[in-house]
């Protein structure tokens, strides 16, 4: 699979230019997309989850046009932002089976198969029955991509996951994305040098809304 980013530029209404003329091309595996507050990472990352148009430019997912088709993209796509919000309420299990059963999963087997195969995945299965307002951040960066899971997505996205983490929710977190990514594309927008050299076979540095370096993270950042 491979996600091509052509010329894709975006200036907001009020003059600020988050993205110019930025060129990428992705493929299965994590990608890493580094850069400092207000490079423009989040605006990448929205206009690729089709949450937001971008002025000019295109990107491809394989022969899916993503700034034209938004309903596919969404069906393959699992989107997780920087702050996420869950039900505080409800428990791990009920809200996975919830989502299960919004997918048009109708038979409750079927859902109980899908969902504990996701909560052992993700590492969660034992706290399956705690109520998601009682999760570390370890845990509901855990239970975002669970959430994502569900949808057997082709492309995720994780914008700045481990900002809070300590460093044992942090691996744990980077262990998960590994396994992962192996299949699919990842990309994982992130201010920290570590999350990109630890975890991605390929990044991208952005800094005021150009892609300044690209390649592999190790040579790349090599000197740096
Ligand atoms: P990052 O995710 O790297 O912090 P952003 O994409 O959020 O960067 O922001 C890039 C630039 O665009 C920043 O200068 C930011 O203030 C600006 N920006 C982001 N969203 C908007 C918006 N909706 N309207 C105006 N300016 C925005
Ligand atoms: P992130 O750190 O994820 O990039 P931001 O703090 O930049 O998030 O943005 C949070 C929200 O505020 C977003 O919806 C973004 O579009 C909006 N926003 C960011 N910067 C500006 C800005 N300069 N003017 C207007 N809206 C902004």
């Amino acid at each position: 699979m491979k996600l091509i980013i052509e010329r894709l530029s975006k200036t907001y209404p009020n003059g600020t230019q988050a993205l110019k003329n930025v060129s990428l091309e992705i493929s299965t595996g994590m990608f890493g997309l580094l850069g400092p507050n207000g490079a423009g990472k989040s605006s990448l990352m929205r206009t690729i989850a089709t949450l937001q148009e971008a002025d000019s430019g295109s990107i491809m997912l394989d022969d899916m046009n993503v700034l034209k088709e938004k309903k596919r993209v969404r069906e393959i796509l699992g989107y997780l932002p920087q702050e996420f919000g869950v039900y505080p309420k409800m428990t791990a299990v009920e809200m996975l089976d919830h989502f299960a059963l919004l997918k048009g999963i109708s038979k409750k087997n079927q859902r109980r198969e899908l969902v504990d195969n996701i909560l052992n995945q993700t590492n969660l299965y034992n706290v399956r029955h705690k109520k998601l307002g009682k999760f570390s951040g370890g845990m509901k960066q855990r239970f975002g991509i669970a959430q994502a899971l569900l949808g057997d997505p082709k492309l995720i996205i994780v914008d700045e996951p481990t900002a809070g983490l300590d460093p044992a929710e942090r691996n744990r977190f980077h262990n998960l994305l590994s396994e992962i990514g192996e299949h699919i594309i990842i990309i994982l927008s992130t201010h920290i040098v570590e999350d990109v050299s630890d975890l991605c076979q390929e990044m991208a540095i952005i800094h005021r809304g150009e892609v300044l370096l690209k390649g592999n993270p190790l040579e790349s950042m090599h000197g740096i």
